[in-house]
């Protein structure tokens, strides 16, 4: 398992669940991977310390993805530390649940800023430095198109806006080689939706297969596509959510 052997990657949000997951497995790959954190800076150094690990050169950037001045500062220092940018993976996210009453408009700032912004101000940035067989791969989430309770509306709202990036960039930067797609995550055993919580077990029993993801197994299709076994996947929005969707 070589195929990303010479490429770097950039996962936002990777100092720990998901994103850490993807970190270790495109570095699995052969990649050399740049993570970004906003307050983890131990776990964001442990996931540096396992990519190194497997051989590879790492990177552990304090970047809020709120903000896109210092997205693009990661997108940079990446480029200088690394040589090169050719796999950005928007992973990072916030997940606030709440009623229409309790989530106001601060709230949908701040959620729209890290989930919207940071992807938009981030696949800016990268876009620069991609070259042919580039790839930027979102993650979204199950609840991008069927939200089954109450409460999830803000957090959906943001997931669904990256279908319509995803399409836009794939279009746009499609002439230039590079690939633009989305992983709908289904549960996952992270710290932001712990299998062992009480709702958990009739989450879990929401999906065909009846449990939660491990990270391990949605950082693998995130892999997939970062391949070159992927090339001609672009624009495409891609369950791996254990059947919520079936
Ligand atoms: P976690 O809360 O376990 O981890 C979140 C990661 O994102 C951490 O590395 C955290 O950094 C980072 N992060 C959060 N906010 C920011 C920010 N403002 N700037 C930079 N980094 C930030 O989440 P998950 O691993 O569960 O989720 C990862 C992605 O997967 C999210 O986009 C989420 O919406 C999506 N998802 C998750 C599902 C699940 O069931 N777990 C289901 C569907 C989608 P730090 O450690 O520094 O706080």
């Amino acid at each position: 398992m070589n195929e990303l052997h010479g490429r770097v990657a950039l996962v936002t949000g990777g100092s720990r669940g998901i994103g850490a997951a993807i970190a270790r497995a495109l570095a699995d790959r052969g990649a050399d991977v740049a993570i970004t954190y906003v307050n983890s800076k131990d776990r964001a150094a442990e996931v540096a310390c396992d990519i190194k690990e497997r051989g590879r050169r790492a990177l552990a950037l304090e970047a809020d993805a709120a903000d896109p001045r210092a997205l693009a500062a990661a997108v940079e220092e990446t480029v200088e530390l690394l040589g090169r940018l050719d796999i950005l993976v928007n992973n990072a996210g916030i997940f606030p649940v709440g009623a229409l009453s309790e989530l106001g408009m601060d709230a949908f700032d701040r959620t729209v800023a890290v989930n919207v912004r940071g992807p938009y101000a981030a696949a800016r940035a990268a876009a620069a430095h991609l070259g042919e067989g580039g790839r930027i791969i979102s993650i979204g989430s199950n609840v991008a198109e069927r939200v089954p309770f109450g409460g999830m509306a803000l957090y959906a709202l943001t997931k669904t806006a990256l279908t319509g990036l995803t399409r836009g960039l794939a279009r746009e930067l499609g002439p230039r080689g590079i690939t633009v797609n989305l992983v709908h995550p289904g549960p996952t055993d992270t710290d932001a939706n712990p299998a062992d919580r009480p709702e958990a077990a009739g989450i879990a029993a929401m999906t065909a297969l009846g449990r939660y993801a491990g990270a391990d197994e949605v950082a693998s299709v995130v892999a997939f596509l970062a391949g070159p076994q992927a090339a001609y996947v672009t624009g495409a929005s891609i369950n791996a959510d254990g059947g919520w969707a079936a």
